[in-house]
């Protein structure tokens, strides 16, 4: 191969299907060193060969190595799913040919360097694990740890109960026929007891912050940062805009608040979390979160297990039961947190309703401006929602479709919601009282029971 001559490595999807059909059929671990060197026949360089082999462990969960083959594996290690770094490097030296450096101008904080033959490493104590490096590679040299291994055994051993928590923005990614009725048919022709949308959570969350508007906000000086969602909005503020902390919402992200509620319920089940975010991977493993979520998969990853499985949801039944109000489900795109907040206070305390004054950011470096300015003193907002990628969650590395298009689907299905807010939401209340709340709106703030639920310590993220 000349040398500057990008190969052509995309292989990713074809390594993702094969490990995903494998581990569906049981076969993985027998067939996984089959599996290697029929995908290696393609090459015959060394480092390419070595970069098929690492492709194929990051699709089992596991760490690069210098090694060619994949069969001397801990097959355990595989089964307990990811650790602490989701996003790896397949091979280095192979992104000694790429010219671009789209990795390191795709990371936003500044996480990837390049040496001087090109090979990219990663700044581990800078690298939020926001997947944009990976989504920036055209040869897929970078890649997110996949979860399939665990997830399948579990769905293949039906020994627990396991819900799929999926995110709003799901919203047209399968397909623009496949609505939340077919995509719950199609999880649970894969083993998944039941689905729940995640935006069910994100109105108990409304909820909280309008609450915790409602305690931090005061006078004029006073603002709340909502704390809604974006684990990289609050990496950002945590690492570059310490002295914001204080302001920020103790509120969980929808994503742990439906693993918490649904684990308060039936402590024995499973939550699989279901999204376009390549950081909730490492947002369940955070300490003060963890044990809410016990796997968490892209839209992408999804789409790849269905097409293993053979389950195609266009086709499946369309059998909802819709949950989640409007407010809910606006929730995946920029805007839709300050929205669904204004609206509940609206309902729920207008006369603090008249104050709320929201503003959004999206994109890390507008993100950045925007905390820049509040830290500079220009406050004239008491409301700051930060969502890290463009469009917000309908623009996460794990989407199938383009944000501007992921966005129309969510406001399709926001408007099709059978209630506006979550305050008029009749299955917030009916899941108030499996919690144990049976005269309406428990406290949400403090030290309440429902506050412990849906609320995390800041100070326990770590750098
Ligand atoms: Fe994840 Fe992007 Fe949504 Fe933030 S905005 S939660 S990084 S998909």
């Amino acid at each position: 191969m000349p040398k500057n001559t990008p190969p052509d490595l995309n292989i990713r999807p074809r390594i993702l299907y094969q490990v995903a059909k494998a581990a569906w059929e049981g076969t993985l671990f027998e067939r996984k060193g089959e599996i290697c060197h029929l995908l290696q026949q393609e090459f015959t360089d060394k480092a390419t060969r070595r970069f098929v082999a690492n492709q194929i462990r990051i699709a089992m969960g596991l760490d690069p190595t210098d090694s060619e083959e994949v069969i001397n594996e801990y097959d355990a290690e595989a089964l307990m799913g990811i650790g602490s770094e989701p996003v790896a490097i397949a091979n280095p030296e192979v992104c000694e040919n790429c010219q671009d450096s789209t990795c390191e101008k795709a990371c936003p904080l500044g996480a990837i360097t390049r040496d001087e033959l090109g090979r990219p490493s990663i700044d581990r104590t800078k690298c939020a694990h926001d997947g944009y490096c990976i989504s920036a590679c055209k040869f897929g040299a970078l890649a997110d740890k996949s979860q399939f291994v665990p997830l399948i055994n579990l769905l293949r051993q039906n020994s627990h109960k396991v819900y799929a928590s999926v995110a709003p923005a799901f919203a047209g990614q399968f397909g623009s026929e496949v609505t939340a009725g077919k995509l719950r048919s199609a999880l649970l022709k894969l083993g998944f007891t039941e689905m729940v949308e995640t935006a069910l959570y994100a109105d108990l969350i409304t909820i909280k912050e309008a609450f915790e508007y409602d305690d931090k906000v005061k006078n004029e000086h006073d603002f709340l940062i909502t704390s809604c969602c974006c684990p990289i909005w609050i990496k950002l503020i945590e690492n570059k805009f310490p002295d914001l902390m204080g302001h920020i919402s103790p509120s969980v992200s929808p994503m742990i608040a439906s693993g918490r509620v649904i684990k308060e319920l039936e402590p024995e089940a499973k939550v699989v979390f279901i999204g376009p975010c390549v950081a909730k991977k490492s947002e369940a493993q955070l300490p003060e979160l963890k044990g809410a979520i016990d796997f968490v998969l892209t839209f992408q990853e999804l789409a790849t297990i269905f097409e293993a499985a053979a389950v195609n949801p266009s086709v499946e039944a369309d059998e909802e039961n819709p949950v989640a109000s409007w407010g809910g489900r606006v929730y995946a795109r920029t805007g839709g947190v300050s929205a669904a907040v204004g609206t509940t206070l609206d309902k729920l305390i207008p006369r603090r309703a008249q104050l709320f004054n929201p503003i959004k950011a999206d994109g890390i470096p507008d993100c950045t401006k925007l905390l820049e300015e509040i830290k500079a003193g220009k406050r004239e907002f008491n409301f700051i929602e930060g969502m890290a990628c463009k469009g917000g969650c309908v623009g996460g590395p794990g989407r199938l479709l383009p944000p501007e298009e992921g966005t129309k689907h969510v406001n399709n299905y926001g408007n099709a919601a059978p209630a506006h807010s979550p305050v008029e939401n009749p299955h917030i209340y009916s899941t108030l009282t499996k919690l144990g709340h049976y005269n309406g709106m428990p406290t949400m703030t403090g030290t309440s029971k429902m506050a412990a639920i849906l609320s995390r310590k800041l100070d326990c993220v770590p750098k």
